[in-house]
């Protein structure tokens, strides 16, 4: 496999940076001896912002190399994903092509409204075709591509994707113990766990709700290999489902954002974090641990 940058995402990897460490200083932190830090990956770049320039980056390498012009792949009206990659695709020159689920809207949300000013073909389906586009894992599976065309998957869950995750890992430079992520797809996890080293604990917080089906997921995508971390998913923190929200976790994100500077969504990241103080008040941390929590980025999708 190719591992080395081509040119054009070498030239895009440029203009990102390496995001810092924010440390959040709290009394209940201290009283349990505890050190939070968050990976600030939502700082990556302006546009391409967390998890998802991490999943596509070795997918994107992988399709340049292939010779593909275009990438086809699908999404939600909202799509984190999608909007990076419309996004990438402009500045790569390749085409990108969506599958959105459900009709399409009279008017455009502002991320669709990105999406179409960034050069992306969509092709609303309804939901049930959608469901069935996630039958097709691989690059080449889906039918009717045309040559020159790459699907990338739902959630970009692939081994490529896991290898981009992993460099997540290499720029964090102080000790930790404890490495705290949302969860969609459960790619990013994957690629968490197995980049992580035996001593580290992985947690997962679950956004969707039923999602007990993530752990086999998660599996699937793992290498067979025994060192890896030992890791869980918490599947109650969804706050009704994906993408729901309730006054409790909207009156925690506001005061979050507002004490620590760190801005949250409701979908992924507010979830995790409150995860995170209700682990706290229930004793899940030892005292004295050090927990760095991944900030996956995602605020483009609640603009207004
Ligand atoms: C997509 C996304 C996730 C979920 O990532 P998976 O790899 O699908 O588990 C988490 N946080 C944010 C902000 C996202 O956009």
């Amino acid at each position: 496999m190719n591992s080395a940058l081509h040119p054009r995402l070498k030239l895009l990897e440029s203009q990102l940076s390496v995001p810092t460490l924010t440390p959040i200083f709290d009394d209940k932190l201290t009283a349990q001896r505890l050190e939070l830090w968050i990976k600030r990956d939502d700082l990556l770049h302006p546009v391409i912002s967390g998890n998802k320039w991490r999943k596509l980056k070795f997918i994107l390498n992988h399709a340049l190399y292939s010779g593909a012009d275009s990438i086809v792949s699908m999404g939600g009206a909202y799509s984190n994903h999608l909007h990076a990659l419309a996004f990438a695709g402009k500045c790569l020159g390749l085409k990108t092509i969506a599958y959105v689920r459900g009709e399409q809207p009279q008017k455009f949300n502002p991320t669709l409204i990105d999406l179409q000013n960034w050069g992306m073909e969509l092709r609303f389906v309804t939901r049930s075709d959608y469901r069935q586009l996630r039958a097709f894992k691989h690059h080449d599976s889906l039918p009717d591509l045309k040559p020159g065309q790459y699907w990338l998957a739902e959630g970009g869950a692939s081994n490529l994707a896991l290898q981009g995750v992993a460099e997540i890992l290499a720029e964090i430079e102080r000790p930790f113990d404890v490495l705290v992520t949302a969860c969609g797809t459960g790619t990013t996890l994957a690629g968490l766990i197995a980049a992580a080293p035996a001593h580290l604990q992985v947690v997962g917080i679950a956004a969707l709700k039923n999602a007990g089906y993530l752990s086999d997921e998660v599996n699937r995508l793992l290498p067979n290999n025994s060192s890896l971390a030992g890791w869980q998913i918490l599947l109650n923190y969804h706050f009704g489902g994906f993408a729901k929200t309730t006054p409790a976790l909207e009156q925690f994100i506001r005061y979050f954002s507002a004490e620590h500077g760190v801005p949250l969504e409701p979908i992924y990241t507010g979830k995790m974090l409150f995860a995170v103080f209700d682990l706290l008040n229930k004793g899940f941390f030892m005292p004295g641990q050090r927990i760095v929590v991944l900030h996956t980025g995602g605020l483009q999708g609640v603009r207004h």
